[in-house]
């Protein structure tokens, strides 16, 4: 839906009305870049913020009743926003909905909770099983929607059971297979109207010192490989099948490859970076060409891990054979 196309009054009507919930913040016409680690893209007409896990059901109430488009985002280091922003609704878990709390090896932690916040608490108490998330900059919500993983493990090795809001503002709950984890996927990316809330994790007794080793290790293999200082969404791609993306777009000539304000960054292939000043769209451009480049040189066809979101006319990242 373009912003044009939008009834006004329909995005007015919804303003008042999400003004009126309790605990929660409503903003009109923010800038995006600021708050995504690419650090482009437009406006969102209406941010909202739950504060408490009741103003996100009635939030969700209200925007399915209004009729106008919802985006949930946490805390947007996997999303590249259009530079004509996000219509509708965006709904921002964190930094709001962010409580951890133990129960025995488990810990139940809010969706807008930090994967760092969660590693290192769960260190403290000697729980091991999320040391290899302690680097993902992403929150509970994000990495429970995309099973995101690092060296060794994923998400899928400790989430035991999700709560959610689904598409008509009741709260519903999946546990175990339920969550149909795969490879970067989940349940919810094929429940886009599913608001994650909360997750257990399942975590086993370990060793302090052990878990802290595996934490560096894990932190310093990172800092030595991947571009941490530059803006971007993390692996611009998913591991193709026999391969690995980083060595296909290095192969292809395209490491440290550069147009306009966006590249390839010259320290890991798999990073497409924003020099600074780059738009969404010199964003989406540079995937392209990437994909183009690897497809030409090996016939292979890379898939985004970062996800668009927003006012796009088509898929942004699609290239032409
Ligand atoms: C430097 C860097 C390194 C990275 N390293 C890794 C890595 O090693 N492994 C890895 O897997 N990823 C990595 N990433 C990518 C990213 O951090 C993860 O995918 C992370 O889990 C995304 O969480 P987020 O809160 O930022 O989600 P967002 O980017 O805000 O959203 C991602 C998707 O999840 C959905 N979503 C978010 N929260 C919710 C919710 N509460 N309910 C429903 N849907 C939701 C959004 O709609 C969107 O489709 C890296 C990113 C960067 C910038």
């Amino acid at each position: 839906m373009s912003k044009d196309g939008m009834d006004a009054y329909a995005v007015g009507d919804a303003v008042s009305v999400l003004r009126s919930i309790k605990n929660l913040s409503v903003t009109c016409d923010v800038p995006m870049a600021e708050l995504t680690r690419f650090r482009a893209g437009g406006c969102a007409d209406i941010l909202v913020q739950p504060h408490t896990v009741e103003s996100a059901i009635e939030l969700i109430r209200v925007v399915r009743t209004s009729g106008l488009p919802l985006t949930v985002i946490g805390c947007a280091s996997n999303i590249l926003v259009s530079d004509r922003g996000i219509r509708g609704v965006t709904c921002r878990l964190y930094p709001s909905l962010n409580a951890i709390r133990q129960d025995g090896n488990s810990l139940f932690c809010q969706a807008g909770a930090l994967l760092c916040d969660v590693a290192a608490y769960a260190a403290r108490r000697s729980l091991g099983g999320v040391e290899f998330a302690a680097g993902i900059p992403g929150t509970v919500g994000g990495a429970v929607f995309m099973n995101a993983g690092a060296f060794d493990g994923s998400m899928s090795d400790v989430v035991w059971k999700t709560t959610f809001i689904d598409g008509f503002g009741n709260i519903g709950e999946i546990a175990g297979n339920e969550h149909d984890f795969g490879y970067r996927h989940s349940y919810f990316i094929c429940s886009p109207d599913a608001v994650i809330l909360e997750t257990e994790l399942r975590l086993e007794h370990r060793d302090l010192s052990l878990i802290y080793e595996k934490m560096s290790e894990n932190a310093h293999r990172r800092y030595n490989t991947q571009p941490l200082d530059a803006y971007s969404a993390g692996s611009a791609f998913r591991r193709p099948e026999g391969y690995y993306a980083g060595k296909l777009i290095s192969d292809a000539g395209m490491k440290g490859y550069r147009r306009k304000n966006a590249g390839v960054s010259a320290k890991h292939a798999g990073f497409i970076v924003n020099h600074g000043e780059a738009t969404a769209e010199e964003i989406a451009q540079v995937f392209r060409d990437v994909r183009k480049a690897v497809y030409d040189m090996k016939g292979v066809i890379l898939t985004p891990e970062v996800r668009p979101v927003g006012e796009w006319d088509d898929d942004p990242f699609a290239f032409e054979r």
